[in-house]
């Protein structure tokens, strides 16, 4: 007689295969739920989309992993928690397997709820380097992942190496927009927005193309990235 490995067995009571991935009765239950939270880019790299979407036979294809944070080999019983769940790319869950990585997603305190912690930080010197030469191939920075594994495990400076031209267009933007002309353009959008204007929120979002807090970040792919060097640089507050 051959018995099931207990992880299995309880993979399988816990329903997990359903839950995951559904069937033709029962949409999965995940998607669904980090939509409900409004994730869209991976909580790891922040550089890749993760969505549901629909497809042309309005299917709904989750283009996202989920990383068990604590790995469900080991801990079976926390398979199907949401608080273990993290969506993210196939990379970064490919890459971590069943690494550490001590960032968390989920917080018991709201203020803090999906904050991040770590920081891309710019060197001064290679963003006057390349006011003076235009070369984005000399922007320097490093990415402080406050200790938490995600350079170590999941290349996340390397992967936002190749990313200097976007970097390149915040310091262009800085530039441009400075005081006087976001003053300008402020009463232009004024007209078009009625009496009530736009907020400074929604204006710095505008310039910015990305969300401007760092609770919003797993909104948007590249969101954490671009506030940092836009803030160091004094384009939002
Ligand atoms: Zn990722």
């Amino acid at each position: 007689m051959e018995f099931m490995p207990f992880k299995d067995k309880l993979l399988e009571v816990l329903d997990y295969e359903l839950l995951r991935s559904g069937n033709k009765k029962t949409p999965a239950l995940y998607p669904a739920f980090f939509s409900v939270l409004g994730i869209k880019a991976c909580v790891y790299c922040n550089a890749q989309l993760t969505i549901s979407a629909e497809k042309f036979d309005q299917s709904v294809s989750a283009l996202f992993q989920l990383d068990h944070s604590i790995d469900k080999a080991s801990y079976p019983c926390f398979a199907i928690s949401f608080f273990n769940l993290y969506p993210v790319c196939a990379s970064c869950n490919n890459n971590k397997g069943k690494k550490s990585i001590l960032f968390r997603l989920y917080s018991n305190n709201p203020n803090k709820l999906m904050a991040s912690e770590y920081q891309f930080i710019f060197d001064k010197a290679s963003i006057a380097e390349f006011r003076l030469t235009k070369d984005y191939s000399q922007i320097k920075f490093t990415f402080d992942d406050k200790g938490h594994g995600l350079n170590e495990h999941l290349a996340v400076q390397g992967i936002y190496r190749t990313q200097k031209d976007l970097a390149a267009e915040i310091i262009l933007k800085a530039e441009i927009y400075n005081q006087s002309y976001k003053e300008g353009l402020q009463k232009s959008f004024s007209k078009l927005y009625g009496k009530n204007g736009i907020s400074n929120i929604d204006f710095n979002r505008f310039i910015l193309g990305n969300y401007l807090d760092p609770r919003d970040i797993h909104k948007r792919p590249m969101a954490k990235f671009t506030q940092d060097i836009a803030r160091q640089l004094g384009l939002i507050p």
